[in-house]
This record gives C-alpha cells, structure tokens and sequence, in this order.
C-alpha cells in the first residue's frame, strides 16, 4: 500500500500515530530525510494511513484568504522574554493555560533533538519558547492531543503549516475546544544535521539551544553544566547559514503546499518583514510579529486576547509583499543545494556545507574576520583600517 506521494512527504507522523497494529516506522533516506515505511507483514491493508496522510485531503488549506492582517507585539516585556519574534505563539499559550487548557509546542532534550511536549503550566510554557530552525516531531503527541479534546479539555497546537496539516488528518472531525496556530514556514532541515553540526560544542548534552536573541540571529548554546559553550551569528555559523540561505531543507519543502496565502490553521504567526514601520502609530520598540486571522475560530481567539498586544491593522499585502513563504517555496541557488547534496552522504553536515559557496563566500570570512578581532593585534589593525578608511 503506498501511504501517499513520498516527494510530498513533510514527515508529519499522522500516518505512524495512527495505524493501529503499529505497522509504520520512520525510516531515513541517505540525506537523513524521514519518512514513514509499511512494514507489509503487520500490515492489515485498512487504509488508516491513506485516509489520514494530509497530502491526500489537499493539506486542508483554506478556500479562503485570511480575513485580517495584524502587526503584533505584547506588552508584557517579563512574559516574552525568550520569545523569537513578537511573542504572539506564547501570549496565546498562556491564554489557554489560564483557561485550564494545554499546549502542545517543542523543545529541544539534552540529545538536541526537537520534540513535541505538553504543556499545562507558566512554568511549563517557559521551555517551549523561540524559534528552533529545524525540524520538530509531534508524533508522540497526536494520541493525547485526541485524548484531551476528547475529555473537553481546551487544546491548543503550535506548529509548522505540515504539522498542524497533520493534526486535522490524524483527528479527522472538528473539536470546538481545539485551537491551530500555525508558523510561516521557510523550511526545515532534516535534525540529524543540527545534531552533526552540533556534536562538538558538547560532550554532557546541551542544556538550551538558541536560535534567537536580543543579539539577533545568533546559534547559543548551553552545554550540560549550563555554561555557555558556543555562540555565534548566523552569517558565521555552518548551521545557521545554511538554514537561511535554504540550502538544506528536507527535499519536499521545495515544493511545499503550505507556501501559499491560503493557510491550514485558525491564525498563522511569523515575522512582520514586509511592515512600513514608518507608517505604524505606536512604538513597537523591539521584533514585530505578523498575525492572519484565518477562521471565526481564529478571531474570537484574537478578540480575548487582543489587548495584550500593541496591535495595529495592516493590509495583508504588506505582510505577502515582505514573506516569500506566503507565495511559493523557497527557492535556493541550485548550484550550492547540488553541491551540499551530492557531498553530504560521504562527509557528514560541516565538510558538506564547506564545499558551498556559501561557506566561502560568507561563513568563512565572517570566521577570519571574527578570529582576527579576538586578538588585540587584530583590533589594534581594525581601528587603523577605520581611520584610513574615514
Ligand atoms: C523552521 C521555522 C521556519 C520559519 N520561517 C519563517 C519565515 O520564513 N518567515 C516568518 O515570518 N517566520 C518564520 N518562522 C516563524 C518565526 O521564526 C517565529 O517562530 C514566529 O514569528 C513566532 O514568534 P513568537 O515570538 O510569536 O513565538 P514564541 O512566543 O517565541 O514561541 C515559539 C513557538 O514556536 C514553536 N516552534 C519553535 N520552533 C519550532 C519548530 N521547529 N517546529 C514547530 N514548532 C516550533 C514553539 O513550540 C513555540 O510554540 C519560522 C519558524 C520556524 C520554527
């Protein structure tokens, strides 16, 4: 039985959650790209799988585009401070908790592998915070996302446009009490190459990974001790760098069917790129978020909790105009995704990624430039060069 067209596959996990003698597994292809396997001897033949796999439904994207469009950042500085962008997904969070309900987001574990947990407290919450750029697995959780609506409980689902897509598949009716956010998604790579990229820094496990900070785009990491062992901007880091320039994202993300403006979810998050801020009436004063209200759902959510925010109205198409990722899927440059592709099964992430232009266009000059200014000689020389320099 195929489960669906595996170019498609996002690795969701519905289809592995859902088959009831336990007949489907994740295997990884040379490129660490998981998808789900049918083990023919369990295998019943019922067809679970097909009818949930979200690919088959159309990835339940909307008919319609989202009714409203807001720049969003809550004023409550205490509760966001670990957030990535606004704080929108944890201003949400935290307003289902008070309401008795529970959270499903992610959270790295001491291996830096990205899981799916639940959360039902503040405390909780804290631990889910910030943006991971690679890929989560929610698959342990769809049976207590299911289990927890069906006792009445208020659940609400934090997660890339595929998971959330993942989520309808796996609970195939509505839930009143269910709530779907959904994050603009420029792709995710496979986990094993933050693991390989990361493998390193730390021998006793990482005790945070941070993406984001009030330092920018910057790679942090905490080792099992809680020190920080590594941190380094984007521009300067293997990892990160590649994850932005989209030069390593699981195969399918390339033809990602969430990419577009007709969302999966009740409101959809991200950055606010595309924001005229010189048009905007209050002062946001740090990161702006971007939210769509894609369902009645969506907005009798946002109207509970809308006076959290510094919250203004915009038009939708200056959120489409700043975020490629509400258009179509990323596009890489070709010549270096071949290059890391064909390297990367003999080489491993680094050596791989080495051999991009990429690397020696940006991460290995920002590397000289970095190790250069670490030395006094070299600051001494940097000062001169800007005094010449004017
Ligand atoms: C892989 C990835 C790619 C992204 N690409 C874009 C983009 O192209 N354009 C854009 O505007 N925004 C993008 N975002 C969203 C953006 O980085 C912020 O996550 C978003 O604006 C929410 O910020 P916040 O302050 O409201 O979230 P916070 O309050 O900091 O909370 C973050 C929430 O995101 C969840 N989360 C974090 N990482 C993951 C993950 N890997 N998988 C599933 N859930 C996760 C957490 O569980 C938490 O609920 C991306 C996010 C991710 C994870």
């Amino acid at each position: 039985m195929e489960i669906t067209d595996m170019n498609q596959c996002s690795g969701c996990g519905a289809c592995v959650a859902c088959c009831p003698v336990n007949a489907i597994k994740f295997i990884e292809d040379r490129h660490r790209r998981r998808t789900p396997e049918i083990d023919p001897e369990r295998c019943i033949e019922c067809g679970l799988c097909v009818k949930t796999c979200p690919i088959n439904h159309g990835g339940f994207l909307s008919e319609q585009e989202s009714e409203k469009c807001y720049a969003l950042r809550a004023k409550d500085k205490g509760k966001i401070s670990g957030c990535s962008s606004g704080g929108v997904a944890t201003v949400i969070s935290g307003h289902i908790i008070e309401q008795g309900g529970h959270v499903f987001g992610c959270r790295f574990n001491e291996a830096a592998e990205l899981l799916f947990t639940e959360c039902s407290t503040e405390e909780e919450l804290e631990t889910i915070k910030g943006s991971k750029y690679v890929q989560s697995n929610l698959t342990r959780c769809y049976p207590e996302i299911r289990k927890r609506l069906e006792n009445g409980e208020k659940v609400l689902v934090v997660g890339l446009p595929c998971q959330i897509a993942g989520v309808k598949g796996y609970l195939k009716k509505e839930y009143e009490n269910l709530f779907l956010v959904d994050l603009i998604c420029h792709g995710v790579p496979p986990a094993v190459y933050l693991q390989e990229h990361l493998r390193k820094y730390s021998k006793t496990g990482f005790q945070k990974i941070r993406f984001r900070g009030k330092d920018g785009f910057v790679l942090a990491l905490s080792d099992g001790s809680g020190q920080e062992v590594y941190a380094a901007r984007a521009r300067r880091d293997e990892y990160y760098y590649g994850f932005l320039q989209g030069l390593i994202y699981r195969e399918n993300c390339y033809r990602c069917q969430y990419a577009t403006i007709k969302r999966v979810s009740d409101i959809t998050i991200g950055d606010f790129w595309g924001l005229d801020k010189s048009t905007l009436k209050h002062d946001y004063d740090g990161p702006i978020s971007v939210g769509l209200i894609n369902t009645e759902k969506g907005r009798i959510l946002f109207e509970q909790i809308k006076d959290s925010f510094i919250c203004e109205e915009r038009p939708l198409a200056e959120a489409v105009a700043g975020n490629d990722q509400l258009k179509s899927p990323m596009r890489p440059d070709e010549e270096d995704r071949k290059i890391f592709r064909e390297y990367y099964p003999r080489l491993g992430y680094d050596r791989a990624f080495r051999k991009t232009k990429a690397y020696r266009q940006t991460v290995r000059k920002e590397k000289l430039k970095y190790s250069i200014l670490r030395t006094s000689a070299g600051q001494k020389l940097y000062r001169l060069w800007k005094k010449i320099k004017g």
